[in-house]
C-alpha cells in the first residue's frame, strides 16, 4: 500500500451501568423476559415526560474527566428525528451542538509506542429498543417478521467521538481495547461486548502519505469484536486506495461489514446532520452543571490505567511492556500489587505474567480468584529468593498450589521439594553423573567448557530440579578437576 495512508476516527457507544434508564425509572436489565421494563415514558405514550437520571450524568462526567475533556457548563438535549421500529418516539433524545463535554485526549499504546488521540466530544443520549428478527440466523435479511423488545429502550448511552487521529487498523483496535479498560475501571459500565454494552462505528479515509488534508471517508458498521473492526478496516484501505489510484472518487457512504466474507458492502449513502432535523428537546430544561458537582466527581476519580502503568514502571522498575501487561486491567493490577507488596516486585512480575496468567487463563478464572492468592504467590517468590527452593521446584510448587488450598511452604515440606544445598548430599549425585559420562568428562577436561551446563543439567535432572544450581556448578567443576 505504498504512497497512501489511512486516517481513522471512531465513534464509541457505551451503555451505562445505572440502575434505571436515562429518562424514566425503569430498571436497566439484560436477558429478562421481553418488555418487562417499560413505562409510559420509554414507550412514548402521549404526555409522558422525561426526567434526567442524575447518576447517568455523574457517570458521563466521570468519562469526560478521565478523557481530559472540558465539561461544558450548559448542556442541551436535542431530538434526533428518524423513524425506525426500535424508536417509539420517532426521535432519540441526544445531544447536538451543546454536548456534555468537548476537547479531550486519550493516550494509548501500540506495542511500546505511546499514542494520543484527540477526543472531539462526549455526549449523553438514550439507547434504542432491541429488534428480534424471526428465523434462524437472527438477522433481518430473510426473516419473515421482527419483534420489538423495549427493555433496552431508554438505557443511558454515552457517545465518545474521536478526532481522525488514528493511523492504522491495529491502532484502532488497541484504542478500543484500552478505552474499554478505562471505562471498566471507571465503574461506569461493565462493557460486556456480547451484551452490546460497548459498540463502535469506524470512519476511514485514505490520503497520499504525508498529506495534511483529509480524504472522503466511509463509515463502517456492524463490527462487534475487536478482530472484526481490524478486519473491516484492513479490507477498506485497499478498496479506497484502488479507487483513488484509478482516478475515481470515494462515495461518502455507510458500509456494512460482513464477518462471513470479511468485506464491506454499501448500506446507504451517508446521512447529514440536517437530515435528522435536530431541535432542542422542549420537555427538558438545559442541564446546568454545578462546578461543585463536577469537582466532587473529579476528586473521587480512581487511578486510571495509563497512570497506573506509568507508576508500575516508576515504582516497581518494570519494563514498559510488563507494566502494560500487569497494569492495563484493574483486577490483575490489584492482584500483582498485593503480591508485590510482599516480595521482590520484578520477580513477582515475572511469576504473575508467566505461571499465574497461564494458570488463570487455563482455568478460566478472573484474576484474584482461585487458590493462588497474592500472599501465597509472594510467599513462593520469597522461598525462591531465600534459596529454599530452586526455580524449577518453584514451578512444581506453583502447579500444586493452583490445585489445592495450601501454603507454598507446606507444599515444599509435604512434597519434599526443598532445595538441596548440602554438599554431602550432592557429592554422590555429581560423582555418579561424572562416572556415567566418561567421554564428556574427558572433553570437558580437555577444555570444552560448554559441557559444564550438560553436567549440571544431569545433576538437576537426577534431583528433580532440587539441587542448588550454584552448588551443583561448583561440585561438578571440582569433580572434574577444574
Ligand atoms: P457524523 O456526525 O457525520 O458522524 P462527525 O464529523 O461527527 O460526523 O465525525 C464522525 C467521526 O468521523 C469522527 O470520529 C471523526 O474523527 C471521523 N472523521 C471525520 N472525517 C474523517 C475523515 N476524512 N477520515 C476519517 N475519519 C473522519
Ligand atoms: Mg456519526
Ligand atoms: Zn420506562
Amino acid at each position: 500500500m505504498s504512497g497512501w495512508e489511512p486516517v481513522i476516527g471512531l465513534e464509541v457507544h457505551v451503555e451505562l451501568a445505572t440502575q434505571t434508564k436515562m429518562f424514566c425509572a425503569c430498571t436497566v436489565s439484560f436477558g429478562d423476559p421481553p418488555n418487562l421494563h417499560t413505562c409510559p415514558v420509554c414507550l412514548a405514550h402521549p404526555g409522558a415526560l422525561p426526567v434526567v437520571n442524575q447518576r447517568a450524568v455523574e457517570y458521563a462526567v466521570r468519562i469526560a474527566l478521565a478523557l481530559g475533556c472540558t465539561v461544558r457548563p450548559r448542556n442541551v438535549f436535542h431530538r434526533k428525528n428518524y423513524f425506525y421500529p426500535d424508536l417509539p418516539k420517532a426521535y432519540q433524545i441526544s445531544q447536538y451542538d451543546e454536548p456534555l463535554a468537548v476537547d479531550g485526549a486519550f493516550d494509548y499504546w501500540v506495542g511500546d509506542e505511546r499514542l494520543s488521540c484527540r477526543i472531539n466530544r462526549v455526549h449523553m443520549e438514550e439507547d434504542a429498543a432491541k429488534l428480534v428478527h424471526s428465523g434462524e440466523s437472527g438477522r433481518i435479511a430473510g426473516s419473515d417478521y421482527s419483534l420489538v423488545d423495549f427493555n433496552r429502550g431508554g438505557t443511558p448511552l454515552i457517545e465518545i467521538v474521536t478526532e481522525p487521529d488514528i493511523a492504522s487498523p491495529e491502532a484502532a483496535r488497541e484504542f478500543l481495547n484500552q478505552m474499554r479498560n478505562l471505562l471498566v475501571e471507571l465503574g461506569v459500565s461493565q462493557c460486556i461486548m456480547e451484551e452490546g454494552q460497548i459498540r463502535w462505528d469506524a470512519n476511514i479515509s485514505v490520503r497520499p502519505a504525508g498529506s495534511t488534508t483529509l480524504g472522503v471517508r466511509t463509515e463502517l458498521k456492524n463490527m462487534n469484536s475487536f478482530r472484526f473492526l481490524q478486519q473491516a478496516l484492513e479490507s477498506e484501505i485497499p478498496r479506497q486506495t484502488a479507487i483513488l489510484e484509478a482516478g475515481g472518487t470515494i462515495d461518502q457512504e455507510t458500509l456494512h461489514f460482513d464477518p462471513e466474507t470479511g468485506t464491506t458492502s454499501s448500506l446507504r449513502s451517508k446521512e447529514e446532520a440536517h437530515d435528522y432535523r435536530y431541535f432542542p428537546e422542549p420537555d427538558l430544561v438545559p442541564l446546568v452543571m454545578d462546578p461543585a458537582f463536577v469537582e466532587e466527581i473529579r476528586a473521587a476519580q480512581p487511578e486510571l490505567p495509563a497512570a497506573r502503568i506509568e507508576r508500575f514502571v516508576r515504582d516497581y522498575g518494570l519494563s514498559r511492556y510488563d507494566a502494560f501487561v500487569l497494569g492495563a486491567q484493574g483486577p490483575l493490577a490489584r492482584f500483582y500489587e498485593a503480591a508485590a507488596s510482599g516480595a521482590d516486585p520484578k520477580l513477582t512480575a515475572n511469576w504473575t505474567m508467566g505461571e499465574y496468567l497461564a494458570h488463570i487463563n487455563a482455568a478460566g478464572l478472573e484474576p484474584g480468584h482461585g487458590h493462588v492468592t497474592p500472599a501465597r504467590l509472594a510467599a513462593l517468590v520469597g522461598l525462591v529468593v531465600d534459596g529454599v527452593i530452586s526455580g524449577s521446584a518453584a514451578k512444581q510448587v506453583f502447579a500444586l498450589m493452583a490445585e489445592e488450598r495450601a501454603e507454598p511452604q507446606e507444599i515444599v515440606e509435604t512434597h519434599g521439594l526443598g532445595q538441596i544445598s548440602d554438599e554431602g548430599a550432592l557429592d554422590a549425585v555429581v560423582a555418579r553423573v561424572v562416572a556415567d559420562n566418561p567421554a564428556q568428562a574427558d572433553q570437558f577436561r580437555a577444555g570444552k567448557e560448554q559441557l559444564l551446563g550438560y553436567f549440571v543439567g544431569l545433576v538437576m535432572k537426577a534431583t528433580q530440579g532440587r539441587a542448588n544450581p550454584k552448588l551443583a556448578n561448583d561440585l561438578v567443576r571440582k569433580a572434574l578437576g577444574k
